[in-house]
């Protein structure tokens, strides 16, 4: 698909940042030693990459969805904890405060979002209601011009360095499955809020993951975000948003990982010639060069639709995280296989790219959640 110039340009500023920024040491030490690091946000808040999406009037850069999707690849080709880092402000972050928030919640939070000053997180998960989103137990009970949340959320991305967190709770318990739950915007910073430990994970690291629960929390109602019993479905508008981004992060894993696996494939030499001389070797690029095109045709077009509103867009937005995660998963696989047994050594990047995609095809609906939306669409 070609692009117009100001795109092009976009994706040269992102690809630049990224080359220059994610080098080979700061991938190694966020993979090590699993912390955020302050430092490197900072230098993409720096850049207006925290609020690329965030309206201008909001201190964003008021960029499109496309402009978007191409920061995600870009950063995610390099290092996809930098594309992460970048992503949460623009996605499920400040999701659900542009969809619904009041005039006076969007500019006390979503200027400092955008300026990387303070940290937002999207808190929907619970250890009893993952896929089935709408079963939460979190409950949020009135009480004179508060709301007291009790509960315990899981998997949270950023929750221990979150400013703020979206959380969702029910409050009416007489309405069955996901409705009678609203919307919530925590300072963390409240009494009763606690944060567990990082969880130790197979990839991604470098952008800590942990519970949040709460305990008797008094909540001001002025912080109820969007209509009361009515959040979920906001939850899953974000979520469309947000599986775009995942898609454009497993497409520039799997960019990144063909990339490697080219040029690997011409130095190394086996039975006196390079690898990619063998049609079992040139043949699996050729595979994972059309999935990548494939996949990238499929999010372009579905970020553009999805900007003006295309009545399904939200399909193609689960058809491109769908396709793209599980493409980019077995994109990575072939490029460990390329490399052989050096594919599985530290030392060379194929083997943390194979772990970070990993999780692309479980957070934010796992495949099959992808496919009971495509489905359902189909079918109804
Ligand atoms: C690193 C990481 C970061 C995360 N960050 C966040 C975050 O920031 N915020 C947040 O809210 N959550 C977050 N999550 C949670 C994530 O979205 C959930 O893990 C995911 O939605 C799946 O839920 P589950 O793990 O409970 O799996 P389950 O729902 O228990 O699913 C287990 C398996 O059963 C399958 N399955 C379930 N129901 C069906 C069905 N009806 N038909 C067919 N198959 C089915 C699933 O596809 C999966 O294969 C994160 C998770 C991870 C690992």
């Amino acid at each position: 698909m070609i692009l117009s110039a100001k795109y092009e340009l976009m994706r040269k500023n992102f690809r630049n940042f990224a080359e220059t920024e994610f080098t080979t040491e700061i991938q190694e030490k966020l993979d090590r030693e699993g912390g955020f690091d302050e430092e490197l946000f900072a230098k993409i808040a720096k850049n207006g990459f925290c609020g690329i999406k965030i309206p201008v009037e909001y201190g964003g850069q008021g960029g499109d969805s496309l402009a978007y999707v191409l920061m995600n690849e870009e950063f995610s080709r390099i290092c996809p904890v930098g594309a992460i880092y970048a992503n949460t402000p623009n996605s499920l972050g400040s999701g659900p405060l542009l969809a619904c928030g009041n005039e006076e919640q969007k500019q006390r939070i979503l200027p400092d979002v955008a300026a990387g000053r303070k940290h937002i997180v999207f808190a929907l998960t619970e250890p009893g209601a993952g896929s089935d989103a709408g079963g939460t137990l979190t409950t949020a009970d009135a009480d004179g011009d508060d709301f007291i949340l009790n509960g315990r959320k899981c998997f949270i991305s950023g929750a221990p360095m979150a400013d703020y967190a979206i959380i969702y709770a029910k409050t009416n318990r007489a309405l069955r499955g996901s409705r009678g739950i609203s919307m919530f915007i925590l300072d963390m910073k409240l009494p009763g809020v606690s944060v567990g430990k990082g969880e130790m994970k197979m990839g991604i690291n470098g952008y800590p993951t942990s519970d949040i629960s709460m305990e008797n929390v008094r909540v001001s109602k002025k912080d109820l975000l969007g209509p009361l019993d009515n959040g979920f479905i906001t939850a899953m508008n974000t979520l469309n948003g947000g599986r775009l981004g995942v898609a454009a992060q497993s497409l520039g894993v799997a960019q990144g990982c063909l990339d490697e696996a080219i040029k690997y494939s011409k130095e190394r030499k086996q039975f006196g010639k390079p690898i990619c001389a063998n049609q079992g070797i040139s043949f699996m690029i050729a595979e994972m060069a059309t999935e990548i095109e494939a996949a990238r045709t499929l999010i372009y077009t579905t970020a553009i639709e999805k900007d003006q509103d295309a009545k399904d867009s939200f399909v193609k937005c689960a058809m491109s995280k769908y396709y793209a995660s599980e493409m980019a998963n077995r994109v990575a696989y072939k490029a460990v296989q390329i490399f052989g047994g050096y594919g599985y050594i530290k030392d060379y990047r194929v083997e943390r790219l194979y772990r970070d995609v990993r999780v692309m095809s479980l957070y934010e609906g796992t495949t099959q959640v992808q496919q009971m939306v495509i489905s359902g669409a189909l079918l109804k």
